[in-house]
């Protein structure tokens, strides 16, 4: 098995200082830490490599055989006639809490490091009409949390009586199974890796040290959110257990559906019905857009189908420098409910109408020729 460099592991030069190596190694274990990433085998990988690299180069004999003799140092039977360190490398007792003792809250003692948990990440559905999307607005939303027990303040024990210290695992948090030719560590069943036992409870939070609560966060949506962006309120989530770092709340933000406009991207369609008169005469329409009224004019002619866009009337995103654009889907509208007179003109209209010529209705003249050559064949 071919190891990497403790040195490119901590990514640290080779003449790095102990504080240097102190200070990467901190930074890849808070990354990589498995409590704060759970089911991910990597992560823990990476969090073993950094841990075993640490250990040897901030012990300075250690360190020192390493440099000369590279991981055959540390291998039985190795290289230079015998390692100085045997097999094992379990010598210096390295303490998880050492390090982390002083982020996570100082939760030390007994119990062991499984005991601090990350609170768990929120998500929030918040949903903005269209135009608060693209204005941006500020709101306030109300989320259910778990809060400490102000009865107990967290211990879970009925005032006046204390947790005693676990019996199954005496206060370890952790148990060993016996599996085969395997020991396996797992976490207490009887106390859920706290060490702890209650033994009467406290009445407001049976026991849990917390209880779910609702609180009012002010939350600030930037203009030009779109449907699935998320907002971070950064420890807004739930608390951690036992001193560890709350987790997030995030806001997904959906748009409820608009009257007139579709929204892609940063741009917005909506679908422009004008008369059959206006259509072939032309005239002017009025249109509704985000910031006011618009007015397109709609030339002579113009057909079923076409687009009329309107430049920047659309939705600046939020990573965007400029507005998207408004685009107007022309229906040509043909009249219902007519009156007697009404359709009166349109006989006489379609009497002197040139249908065979196709001077005024070049398309329907093009696809009658189609399909008498179809029928031809
Ligand atoms: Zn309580
Ligand atoms: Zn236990």
């Amino acid at each position: 098995m071919s190891k990497k460099d403790y040195y490119e592991v901590l990514g640290v030069n080779r003449d790095a200082s102990d504080d240097e190596i102190k200070k990467a190694y901190r930074k890849l274990a808070m990354k990589h830490h498995p409590d704060r990433n759970p089911d991910n085998p990597k992560a823990e990988e990476h969090f073993k490599e950094a841990k075993e690299a640490y250990e040897t180069l901030s012990d300075g004999q250690k360190r020192a055989a390493y440099d000369q003799y590279g991981h055959a140092a540390f291998e039985a039977g190795g290289m230079g006639g015998g390692s100085p360190f045997g097999a094992g490398g379990a010598a210096g007792g390295f303490d998880f809490s050492d390090i982390f003792g002083d982020i996570f809250g100082g939760a030390r003692g007994g119990a062991g490091r499984s005991n601090v948990h990350r609170g768990a990440d929120l998500r929030y559905n918040l949903e903005i009409t269209l135009e608060q999307a693209a204005r941006g607005t500020e709101t306030q939303i109300r989320v259910p949390t778990m809060a400490e027990c102000e009865t107990c303040h967290g211990s879970g024990a009925k005032p006046g009586t204390t947790p005693t210290t676990c019996s199954t695992c005496a206060g370890h948090g952790q148990v060993r199974m016996q599996q085969g030719f395997f020991s396996i560590q797992q976490t207490c069943p009887r106390c859920h890796g706290s060490g702890k036992q209650i033994n009467t409870p406290c009445g407001t939070c049976h026991g849990a040290g917390r209880v779910k609560q609702h609180k009012t966060l002010a939350v600030k949506i930037p203009a030009g959110v779109d449907n699935d962006d998320r907002i971070r309120l950064s420890g807004e989530g739930e608390h951690g257990t036992n001193g560890g770092p709350a987790g997030d709340l995030y806001v997904v933000i959906h748009i409820k559906p608009h009257a007139v406009f579709q929204r892609d991207h940063n741009d917005l369609h909506c679908e422009m019905p004008i008369s059959f008169a206006t259509a072939a005469l032309g005239g002017e329409i009025e249109i509704p857009t985000l910031d006011g009224k618009a007015l397109i004019k709609i030339p002579a002619e113009t057909q079923s189908g076409r687009q009329f866009r309107l430049r920047g009337k659309g939705i600046k995103g939020v990573r965007s420098s400029s507005h998207g654009d408004l685009h107007c889907h022309v229906i040509v509208e043909t009249p219902v409910n007519l009156t007697e007179r009404q359709k009166e003109l349109l006989r006489e209209f379609e009497a002197i109408n040139d249908t065979d010529s196709g001077r005024h209705n070049p398309r329907a003249k093009s696809w009658m020729d189609k399909v008498k050559d179809f029928f031809a064949q």
